[in-house]
C-alpha cells in the first residue's frame, strides 16, 4: 500500500469557491475569504479565459490562501462546454502555474481520452505533495472528485475505494444529494472506512439541507477540506454554510474526533434559533460539544431511521436531541421502544421534547416546554407558580404546545377555556385533561370575541414567520389592559398579537422566554453544568433582534 500523504491536512480547510471571471474580481474575493477565516480557494474555472487561468494563479495576493483549482464540465455538474480535450489543455496550462490542487472528475480520469497519460507527469506523487506543497510551490496534488446531483451512489464505498485506486490521487472528494439525513450518515461513514481508501485524505458531501451535518462536522470526522460561502447570499452549492457561520456557530476549528454531538430533529428547522442558543452555551462554557440541525422528514419510520442513524454512526457521539414539530409524539414512542427513562410529565403531555443519550447507554426523556412555558408567564406576572391556582385562562390552540402548557396549569389548579381553529381538536384536549366540573373546557373560537379571560396564552402557528399578520383569533376580538397576554411563537418577537396586547396596555409575555427557559433545562441535561443564560439569551437576541 501507498504511503499516506501525511499531514498536509492535519486539520480541516475551510474551502470557497470562486467562479472566477477576471482577476481583480478574484482578488477582492481572496483578500475577504482569508479575512473571513478561509484556508483556502477553489477556482471554478469552467467559463474562465487561459490568459485569466494564468492570471490568477500567479497573482500572489490570491496565492496567500491555498488554491484548488476546478474546471468543471457540464456533464459532472459545471458550466464547462467545450470538448474534453480542450479542457485538459486547460488544465496541463494551469498545473504549469502551480496550483495547490487541481480537481479532476473520476470519470474523465478514466474514461476522457489523454487525461491520465498527460496529467500525470503534472502532478506531483501523493506521498511527496505533502512535505513539497508545506515548503515551495511545485506540481500540484490530484483531488479525485465524484458528484451525483440526484442521489447517494448505491456502490458508494465501492466507488470511493475505486476513486483510492488511482496511484496519483492525493485527495478523494465524493459528494452526492441527499435525500434524508441517512445519506449524510452514509458521507460521515466513509470518514471511518479510511483504511479502505489508502487512508488518503478524503472529503464526503451530502448535499442540500437534509445532508448538511456531513458540512458542519467535517473537521470533526477529519476531513482534508468542507466547503464554505463566502457570504450568505452567495449559492454555489446547497447547504453550504457561511464561512462565519461555520467558525462562529459551530465553532469549526475547534471541533475534535471526541466531542459529542447535539441537535434539533424536526421538520422545517431551519428557522429555529436553537443551534444559537446551545451552541453559545457550549462555547461559553468551552464544552466539548456542538448542536446541529438535523432535519428529518414527517413520520415515526423516518423518525426512527434518523435517530438510530445518528446513534449507531461510530464516532459521532451523539448526546441528546431537542425534538420539535412533527416528532414530540415519535420521541415519546420511541423512548418507550428502546425502555428509555421517561419523565413522568412527559409521559403525562403525551409528548418528549428532548432525549438524552448519557454516554454510559439509555435513553432519558423529558419535556421542558411545560415548565418553560410556567417560567416565563410567573416570571413575566412577577408571581410564584402556585399563585396560578384558580387564575382563569384562555388557552388559543390545541396541538403540542398547547397540550404540554394545558397539562402544565392544570396540575398548578388553573381554570382553562381552550379555544381551536378546529373545535373538535379543543374538545378532545380538554376531555385528555377533564380534573374537575368547570376546570377546563372546549369554547367556540367565535365566542373569544366576546371572552375577557384573565391570562391569554398563544399556542397556534399563527403570527409567528412568513405570516406575521395573522392573530390567532377573529378580527373584532378585543385585548384588555387587566390582560397578561402571553405569545408562545418566538420569531418574530414581537408578534402581531403581542403589538395589539401593548396597544391595549395589557402584560407582555414573549415566546422567547420560553423557548430560553426551555432550553436551559435542555443544557443542564446536555452538559451537567451550570447553564450560561446570558449567553444564551444574547445569542437568541442576536439572532431574532434586540
Ligand atoms: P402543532 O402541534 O402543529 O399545533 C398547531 C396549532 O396551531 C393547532 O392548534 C392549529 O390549529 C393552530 N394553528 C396553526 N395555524 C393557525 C392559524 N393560522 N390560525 C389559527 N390557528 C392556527 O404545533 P405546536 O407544537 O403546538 O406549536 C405551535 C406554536 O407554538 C409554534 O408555532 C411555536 O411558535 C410555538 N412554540 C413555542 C415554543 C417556545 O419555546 N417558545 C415551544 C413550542 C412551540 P388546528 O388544530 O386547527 O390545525
Amino acid at each position: 500500500m501507498r504511503p499516506p500523504v501525511g499531514n498536509m491536512f492535519s486539520s480541516t480547510w475551510i474551502v470557497t469557491p470562486l467562479f472566477v471571471t477576471d482577476l481583480s474580481t478574484a482578488r477582492t474575493f481572496a483578500v475577504k475569504a482569508r479575512d473571513a477565516g478561509a484556508d483556502a480557494i477553489e477556482l471554478r474555472c469552467d467559463r474562465t479565459e487561459a490568459t485569466v487561468i494564468e492570471a490568477v494563479l500567479r497573482d500572489p495576493e490570491i496565492r496567500r490562501l491555498k488554491t484548488i483549482l476546478t474546471i468543471r464540465p457540464a456533464w459532472e455538474g459545471g458550466g464547462f462546454t467545450g470538448s474534453e480535450a480542450q479542457r485538459l489543455e486547460l488544465l496541463r496550462l494551469a498545473c504549469r502555474y502551480q496550483p495547490d490542487l487541481i480537481d479532476v472528475e473520476w470519470k474523465a480520469w478514466q474514461n476522457s481520452a489523454g487525461f491520465a497519460d498527460v496529467l500525470a507527469p503534472c502532478l506531483m506523487m501523493p506521498e511527496t505533495w505533502r512535505a513539497s506543497a508545506a515548503t515551495q510551490r511545485r506540481a500540484p496534488g490530484l483531488i479525485i472528485s465524484n458528484h451525483d446531483f440526484v442521489q447517494r451512489p448505491a456502490d458508494l464505498h465501492q466507488r470511493v475505494a475505486a476513486m483510492a485506486a488511482i496511484p496519483e490521487a492525493t485527495v478523494l472528494k465524493v459528494a452526492f444529494a441527499a435525500a434524508d439525513i441517512n445519506d449524510a450518515v452514509a458521507a460521515l461513514t466513509l470518514y471511518n472506512q479510511r483504511s479502505d481508501f489508502n487512508d488518503l485524505p478524503l472529503v464526503a458531501i451530502a448535499m442540500g439541507e437534509a445532508g448538511q451535518i456531513s458540512r458542519l462536522l467535517a473537521a470533526k470526522f477529519g476531513a482534508a477540506f468542507t466547503f464554505a460561502q463566502l457570504d450568505a447570499e452567495a449559492h454555489s452549492a446547497p447547504g453550504q454554510p457561511p464561512i462565519l457561520t461555520l467558525m462562529q456557530r459551530f465553532r469549526f476549528k475547534e471541533q475534535r474526533a471526541d466531542w459529542r454531538v447535539f441537535g434539533l430533529v424536526g421538520s422545517p428547522v431551519s428557522h429555529s434559533v436553537s443551534p444559537m442558543i446551545h451552541n453559545a452555551g457550549f462555547a461559553q462554557t468551552g464544552y466539548a460539544g456542538v448542536y446541529v440541525p438535523l432535519l428529518t422528514a414527517p413520520g415515526y419510520d423516518n423518525f426512527i431511521r434518523a435517530i438510530n442513524g445518528l446513534r449507531r454512526l461510530p464516532g459521532m457521539n451523539l448526546g441528546g436531541v431537542s425534538v420539535t414539530i412533527p416528532h414530540k409524539s415519535s420521541a415519546l414512542a420511541y423512548a418507550s421502544e428502546e425502555s428509555g427513562t421517561i419523565d413522568p410529565v412527559a409521559r403525562h403531555i403525551g409528548a418528549v421534547n428532548t432525549l438524552f443519550f448519557p454516554p454510559g447507554g439509555g435513553i432519558r426523556a423529558m419535556n421542558s416546554d411545560a415548565a418553560g412555558a410556567v417560567a416565563a408567564l410567573t416570571s413575566g406576572m412577577g408571581i410564584k407558580a402556585e399563585m396560578l391556582r384558580d387564575s382563569d385562562v384562555a388557552i388559543l390552540g390545541a396541538g403540542g404546545a398547547a397540550r404540554a402548557i394545558v397539562a402544565a396549569l392544570c396540575e398548578l389548579g388553573a381554570r382553562i377555556a381552550i379555544y381551536n381553529r378546529t373545535p373538535a381538536r379543543a374538545v378532545e384536549l380538554a376531555q385528555q385533561f377533564a380534573t374537575g366540573p368547570g376546570r377546563i373546557q372546549a369554547r367556540d373560537i367565535h365566542d373569544f370575541s366576546s371572552s375577557h379571560h384573565k391570562i391569554v396564552i398563544n399556542c397556534t402557528a399563527a403570527g409567528m414567520t412568513p405570516h406575521v399578520n395573522d392573530l390567532p383569533f377573529p378580527s373584532d376580538a378585543k385585548l384588555y389592559t387587566d390582560q397578561i397576554v402571553f405569545d408562545t411563537v418566538y420569531n418574530p418577537r414581537r408578534t402581531r398579537l403581542l403589538q395589539m396586547a401593548q396597544h391595549s396596555g395589557a402584560t407582555c409575555v414573549e415566546g422567547l422566554e420560553m423557548l430560553l427557559s426551555q432550553a436551559a433545562a435542555q443544557f443542564e441535561g446536555f452538559t451537567g453544568q451550570p447553564v450560561p443564560s446570558e449567553a444564551m439569551r444574547a445569542a437568541a437576541l442576536d439572532a431574532l433582534g434586540r
